[in-house]
């Protein structure tokens, strides 16, 4: 959004008014925009974790550490993300999100949205950095089991549309308000078009591990792009996509369908080496981590303010760039309704950042109060 000589008041958590004029004293936080570059608040709805954290081992206090770690990146909102991991493990990264969730306050840092469910009921032959043991079929009393264990703060799993049950569950998890990815597939378009029909809305890092395109069987990517009721998550590292298959991707989808995603590890900004993440090697060699044994990329190293400089610098304006990075990002999950995050404007949340020329973060706010400056 574009404001020229503009003051945005903030009072009680929420956008007030947006003016030419300043507003007297006691009118909460007045924010100058003059000569700024202002954005809503970036939303990192795909990330497991980043600098040593790792969001399936967490406790609710390393849940929160994520997010006081993402202010400085212009994130203010994020969805903490798991991949395919046994039973037990996944209830209790239920419950620590849902305690994260409870605990959560502005001084916190970035806002804990729920959990989004990567795995387990994906294809093992696209399982990409997912670990092969615990990928499983779908299964509906698993996921009530999810849902009852993070007191309905599961917002988002990724489904292989092709396996046994999937459609089931498909319906079954939409029903729940849950937003079904497609993802970590072999789906043919016929079986993507039945599952979008079925309820699924969205694509997970769209062409990373899903089925390649082929000119007689467009598969996967190609239905997923030109269905007009899906968003599509897109890793703008510049590693796991061709600059030019970011540019291909938001042509088809548009800056309306487009959500810019981080999905980093807890291996993600730690210096080069080779750490263990589950039993998992990673070898991180020029800040980019890779499974040893395959030399598949384990998710990537950027982090939301990097995707959207990436993204600007293939020509894109501040306007879509932001757009792809929050209220894109926000409306995919249902945020803009339940949170009113994601936009400029009164009665949504005060959360937005302050971007140099370089769009770099100079101030992140949230919920009306600065919550992290640059020295
Ligand atoms: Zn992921």
């Amino acid at each position: 959004m574009r404001i020229k000589e503009a003051y945005i008041v903030i009072e009680r958590g929420r956008i007030k008014r947006i003016g030419r004029e300043p507003y007297g004293e006691g009118s909460g936080y007045q924010l100058n925009c003059e000569g700024l570059v202002v954005s809503p608040g970036y939303i990192d709805t795909h990330i497991h974790g980043l600098e040593g954290i790792d969001v399936l081992e967490a406790t609710c206090d390393d849940i929160l550490e994520l997010g006081y770690k993402l202010v400085e990146h212009g994130v203010t909102s994020f969805l903490p993300t798991v991949a395919a991991a046994p039973h037990e493990d996944l209830l209790r990264v239920c419950r620590t999100v849902r305690e994260a969730h409870e605990s959560w306050n502005y001084k916190r840092g970035a806002r804990v949205l729920g959990l989004y469910l990567e795995g387990p009921y994906v294809n093992p032959v696209k399982r990409g950095g997912q670990d092969e043991r615990f990928i499983r079929g779908p299964s509906i009393k698993e996921l009530e089991d999810y849902i009852r264990a993070s007191g309905g703060l599961v917002r988002q799993i990724t489904i292989a549309p092709e396996l046994e049950g999937a459609l089931d569950l498909i319906s079954y998890a939409s029903s729940r308000g849950i937003v079904v990815c497609i993802g970590h597939t072999m789906a043919t378009y016929d079986e993507t078009m039945l599952a979008i029909a079925a309820g699924a809305r969205k694509a997970t890092h769209i062409f990373n591990t899903m089925r390649s395109f082929h000119h007689r069987e467009p598969g996967v990517a190609l239905a997923l792009l030109l269905s007009p009721s899906t968003f599509i998550e897109v890793n703008a590292d510049f590693v796991h996509l061709h600059p030019a298959t970011v540019r291909f991707a938001i042509s088809l989808a548009g800056p309306d369908r487009v959500v810019l995603i981080t999905d980093t590890s807890k291996v993600a900004r730690l210096p080069d080496g080779e750490y263990v993440v589950r039993g998992m090697r990673i070898i991180v060699k020029e800040g980019i981590p890779r499974l040893a044994e395959s030399g598949v990329l384990y998710g990537s190293f950027i982090t939301l303010d990097d995707a959207v400089r990436n993204v600007h610098s293939l020509g894109y304006s501040l306007e879509e760039c932001f757009t792809m990075a929050s209220y894109t990002p926000s409306r995919s999950i249902e945020a803009d309704v339940r949170e009113k995050i994601g936009l400029i404007a009164p009665g949504w949340r005060g959360d937005l950042i302050v971007l140099d020329e370089r769009l770099r973060v100079v101030k992140t706010i949230i919920d009306g109060n600065l919550v992290y400056e640059r020295d």
